[in-house]
C-alpha cells in the first residue's frame, strides 16, 4: 500500500477525496498518510466566491469563476450526496435549486463533519509534479504563499482535483482593440448589476451564456443578443433576449453578425468556456483535453493511462457533478488502498475506448445524461458507496432538460423528490425570476 498520497485542491472533488478516505479510517482501514494542497485561503474552490479577478494576492491567477446571484443549474437532487443528504444538512426540505451560498454550505458541511480540514494546507500552491522512474515516486514541489518558500516533498500516489473552469478560453474578433466598451471572459463576471440599463452582447450558446444573458436581463440590462458559434440554444427567451449567429466583427460599437444582422451594443461577455491547464505537471503525465464527457487516456476516468498512481478527478464535463466527484473518489482511494487492482496497459486502453465510442454516438443531451449516469453505475460497481436511487436522477435530468425547453426563465421554480430519502422538494417561497435577493437566509427563511 501507497504510504504518502498527495491531493492536490480543496474543492468539491479534493474534499470527496479527503472524506472517502476518512469514511475508510473510521471503518478500521490502515490509510496512508494523505496531504491536500489548496491554494487558496479556504476549501469549496470555485464555491468559494471571490471579489478578485485577473491575478490575486499573490500575484497567481485567481481561481473563482462563479458570480454573485449564482443559482444551481440543475436539481440538487442530482447532485446529493448518498451518506450526507439535503435532510440531514438543513434539519428541513429545501427547493430543488438553491443558490451558491446554499450548496457552499451543503458541501463544507459534509467536509466539517468527516473532520478533514487538517489534512488540508491552505494558501500552499503546487509548481511543479514529476516522477522518477528510479524510485518510483513523485516530486510535488509546493510554494507557501505568505513568504514564497517553496520546497519539494515525495508521494507515492497524486491526485489532481484542480478543477478546469478557472483559465478562460479567450477568442478574439475583428474590431475588439477599438470597442469603446468593456470586454471581459465569463471568468472574471461578478455581478449583473454592472450591466444595468446596458446593451449587451454575450458570446456562446452553453450554460455560461445562458445563464449570464439571463442574469443580465435579470437585473435590469436593456437588452442582451446572445450570438452562436455552431447552433443556437433555442430556448424561449423573455422579451429582451435574441439569439442571433456567430459575431464577425465590431465597427466601433457597432457588431456585425454572420447572418447579415447588426446591433449597437456597449458590452460583451465571451462565455466561450475554459482551459483544462496544467501548467505545474511534467508534460508526460499533463492531460491535455477539451471539454468533453470522456477525456482520453483516463482509465476509469481517473487513472492516467501510462502512470495510474497519477489520477485525476473531474475532468469530465459535468452533468453530474458531486456524485460523480464522489464515485471517483472511492474509487481511486480502493485503488490506493490495494482494495482494487487495475488491469494491463491494454485492456484499460480498451476500456476507454470504448466509452470514447459509445460517447461519439451520443446525439443529444439525452444520450448524454444516460452516458454519465452509465459511467458513474460502473464505478459505483465495485466500491461501497451507499446506493440510491441512480435512475431516478436520469429522469429528473431528462424532465429537467424538458423544462427548459418550456420554460428557461420558470425551470428553476419545478420540484424533485430525492434520490436518497424520497422527500419531496417544496416550492420556493419566490419564482427565480423575481428572486433577487440569492442570500442562504431568505432562501432559507420567509417571503423574499
Ligand atoms: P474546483 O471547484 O475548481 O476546485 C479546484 C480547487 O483546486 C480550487 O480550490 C483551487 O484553488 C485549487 N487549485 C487549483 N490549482 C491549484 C494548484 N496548482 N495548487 C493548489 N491548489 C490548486 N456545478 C454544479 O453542480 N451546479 C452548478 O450550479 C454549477 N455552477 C457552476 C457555475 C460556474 C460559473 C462554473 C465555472 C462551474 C459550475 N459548476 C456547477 C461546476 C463545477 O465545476 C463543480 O460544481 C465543482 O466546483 C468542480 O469541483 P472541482 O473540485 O473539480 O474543481
Ligand atoms: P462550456 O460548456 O464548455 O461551453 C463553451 C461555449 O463556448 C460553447 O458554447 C462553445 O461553442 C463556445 N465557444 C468556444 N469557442 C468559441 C469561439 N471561438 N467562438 C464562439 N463560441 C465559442 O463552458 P461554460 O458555458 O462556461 O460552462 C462551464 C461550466 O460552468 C459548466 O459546467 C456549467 O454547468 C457551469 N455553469 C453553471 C452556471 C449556473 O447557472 N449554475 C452558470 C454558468 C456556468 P460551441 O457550442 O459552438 O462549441
Ligand atoms: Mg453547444
Amino acid at each position: 500500500m501507497a504510504s504518502r498520497v498527495a491531493v492536490i485542491g480543496a474543492g468539491p472533488c479534493g474534499l470527496a477525496q479527503l472524506h472517502a478516505f476518512e469514511e475508510a479510517r473510521k471503518q478500521g482501514a490502515e490509510v496512508p498518510e494523505i496531504t491536500c494542497f489548496e491554494k487558496q485561503s479556504d476549501w469549496g474552490g470555485l464555491w468559494n466566491y471571490t471579489w478578485r479577478t485577473g491575478l490575486d494576492e499573490h500575484g497567481d491567477p485567481v481561481h473563482g469563476s462563479q458570480y454573485r446571484y449564482l443559482w444551481s443549474n440543475g436539481p440538487k437532487e442530482c447532485l446529493e450526496f448518498a451518506d450526507y443528504t439535503f435532510d440531514e444538512h438543513f434539519g428541513q426540505p429545501i427547493p430543488s435549486f438553491p443558490p451558491r451560498e446554499v450548496l457552499y454550505d451543503y458541501i463544507t458541511g459534509r467536509a466539517k463533519k468527516s473532520n478533514v480540514r487538517q489534512l488540508i494546507q491552505f494558501d500552499t500552491v503546487v509548481r511543479w509534479i514529476s516522477y522518477d522512474e528510479e524510485t518510483g515516486k513523485f516530486a510535488v514541489t509546493v510554494e507557501t504563499r505568505g513568504d514564497a518558500r517553496t520546497r519539494t516533498e515525495e508521494f507515492d500516489k497524486v491526485i489532481v482535483a484542480t478543477g478546469h473552469f478557472s483559465t478562460p478560453n479567450t477568442p478574439s474578433f475583428e474590431g475588439f482593440g477599438r470597442f469603446p466598451g468593456r470586454i471581459m471572459h465569463s471568468h472574471d463576471f461578478r455581478d449583473a448589476q454592472e450591466f444595468a440599463g446596458q446593451r449587451l452582447l454575450v458570446i456562446g450558446s452553453s450554460y455560461s451564456a445562458e445563464d449570464i444573458a439571463l442574469q443580465a436581463r435579470k437585473y435590469g440590462a436593456d437588452s442582451v443578443t446572445i450570438s452562436y458559434r455552431n447552433e443556437p440554444m433555442g430556448f424561449p427567451w423573455p422579451a429582451g433576449i435574441e439569439e442571433v449567429a456567430l459575431l464577425t466583427n465590431v465597427d466601433g460599437n457597432t457588431a456585425h453578425f454572420a447572418d447579415g444582422t447588426m446591433r449597437d451594443v456597449d458590452a460583451i461577455v465571451l462565455c466561450t468556456g475554459y482551459q483544462h491547464s496544467f501548467g505545474f505537471i511534467s508534460g508526460e503525465l499533463r492531460l491535455r483535453t477539451r471539454n468533453v464527457l470522456y477525456p482520453d487516456n483516463l482509465y476509469k476516468g481517473v487513472f492516467w493511462l501510462d502512470n495510474p498512481g497519477l489520477m485525476y478527478l473531474g475532468m469530465q464535463d459535468q452533468y453530474y457533478t458531486f456524485t460523480m466527484f464522489d464515485a471517483q473518489a472511492w474509487y481511486a482511494r480502493d485503488y490506493v488502498l490495494g482494495r482494487i487492482s487495475l488491469p494491463p496497459r491494454a485492456d484499460m486502453a480498451a476500456d476507454i475506448a470504448h466509452w470514447r465510442d459509445r460517447l461519439a454516438a451520443c446525439a443529444d443531451p439525452f444520450d448524454e445524461i444516460e452516458f454519465q449516469a452509465d459511467y458513474m453505475m460502473d464505478l459505483y460497481k465495485d466500491v461501497d458507496y451507499p446506493s440510491y436511487d441512480v435512475d431516478l436522477t436520469r429522469a429528473h435530468f431528462r424532465a429537467w432538460e424538458h423544462d427548459k425547453e418550456a420554460s428557461i426563465i420558470g425551470y428553476r421554480d419545478r420540484s424533485f423528490s430525492s434520490p436518497c430519502t424520497g422527500t419531496v422538494a417544496p416550492v420556493h417561497h419566490t419564482p427565480w425570476w423575481q428572486a433577487l435577493d440569492d442570500s442562504m437566509a431568505t432562501f432559507l427563511g420567509g417571503q423574499e
